[in-house]
């Protein structure tokens, strides 16, 4: 792996870190660009504003690992308002969320009850939810609880990384039922033993699993298919498989994060893609910023230009 990513991806665990780089004001000024703000409040006029030009969004507020069942519940009952609030405000907006949020590393069957809760809550409204896919260690849990949730509300999606050998296996497996899938190329740092080291192996699977997806979809058209990345390679020959295969613009996504990428994401857009954009808020920032940062480490250059405006 890349040592800045390493670096990055180690900062990123780093307790010394996290308490103290979030009071840096260089750093604060540095987050800006990849979120409208720390408020939900903030995420609702982003939607709105991409709603406007034509972009669906995706909400996520940022927080991970909680320390007791408390949090993890609040985590729920905030999830619960973002869903009133984007009824209210009349939004195309999706929900995305980690299941360490709501409890996972204390009662997985509690983190079970709170995601369902805000999937069949969100879903009477025509809302889905999203659960990410974090480090390794998490993912047969995470699926376990995918599955479990999908019997009783088919609106909930879940996240597979491209980067894990295991993935295309997963991936064949929830395709024998209908399934909400999105794929990405992975943020965290894994061992060779579980993850593709070079990032060409991660991108040549990528469209592996990419093309599976597609062919899927043309057997079963319940399938909701998202590509969730910025890669413009990939997103071209995406896009040229899903017309050899004879699918139609409709029968796929892309999602992209919030201030990446932006001209890829209005270019699509012209052509007639969807496009949805994940809208990050929140206080508990410090860990997924740095994962950015190691995405693209040329990013560290901009943040340190902060420290000169
Ligand atoms: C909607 C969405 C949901 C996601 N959910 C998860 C999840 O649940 N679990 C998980 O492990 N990962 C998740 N990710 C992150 C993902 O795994 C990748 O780390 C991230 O998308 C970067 O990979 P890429 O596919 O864009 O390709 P890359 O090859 O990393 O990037 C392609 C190009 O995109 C641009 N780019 C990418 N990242 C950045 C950046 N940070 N700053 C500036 N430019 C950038 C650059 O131009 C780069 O050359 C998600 C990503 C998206 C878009």
């Amino acid at each position: 792996m890349n040592p800045a990513r390493s670096a990055l991806l180690w900062a990123s665990r780093n307790e010394w870190l996290k308490t103290h780089v979030p009071r840096w004001s260089f750093v604060r000024r540095g987050v800006k660009r990849f979120m409208p703000g720390e408020q939900l409040e903030d995420a609702l006029q982003a939607a709105k504003q991409l709603q406007e030009k034509g972009f669906f969004t995706i909400f996520t507020r940022l927080g991970e690992n909680i320390t007791n069942l408390e949090e993890a519940a609040a985590v729920r009952d905030h999830y619960l308002q973002v869903v009133d609030a984007i009824q209210e405000k009349q939004l195309r907006t999706e929900i995305s969320l980690k299941l360490t949020q709501l409890g996972l590393d204390h009662a997985p069957e509690k983190a079970t009850e709170f995601l369902i809760t805000i999937a069949r809550y969100a879903g009477e409204r025509d809302i889905p939810v999203w659960i990410d896919m974090e480090d390794s260690s998490y993912v047969d849990v995470t699926l376990a609880v995918y599955r479990q949730a999908r019997q009783v509300v088919n609106t909930v999606g879940i996240c597979l990384q491209a980067y894990l050998y295991r993935t295309e296996q997963d991936l064949r497996e929830l395709l024998t039922k209908p399934a909400a899938i999105r794929l990405v190329k992975g943020a965290y740092q894994e061992p060779p033993s579980v993850a593709f080291p070079r990032k060409r192996d991660v991108d040549a699977n990528y469209l592996k699993l990419t093309r599976h997806l597609l062919e899927a979809k043309q057997a079963d058209a319940s399938h909701r298919l998202v590509f969730g990345t910025h890669d413009a390679n990939i997103i071209r020959r995406t896009m040229e498989m899903a017309t050899d295969l004879k699918l139609e613009t409709t029968d796929y996504e892309f999602h992209m994060l919030y201030g990446i990428a932006t001209d890829l994401q209005h270019h699509l857009r012209q052509r007639g893609q969807q496009v949805g954009v994940l809208i990050s808020y929140g206080d508990a920032w410090y860990p997924w910023y740095m994962r950015r940062l190691a995405e693209r480490p040329a990013n560290v250059w901009f943040v340190l230009k902060h420290l000169l405006t």
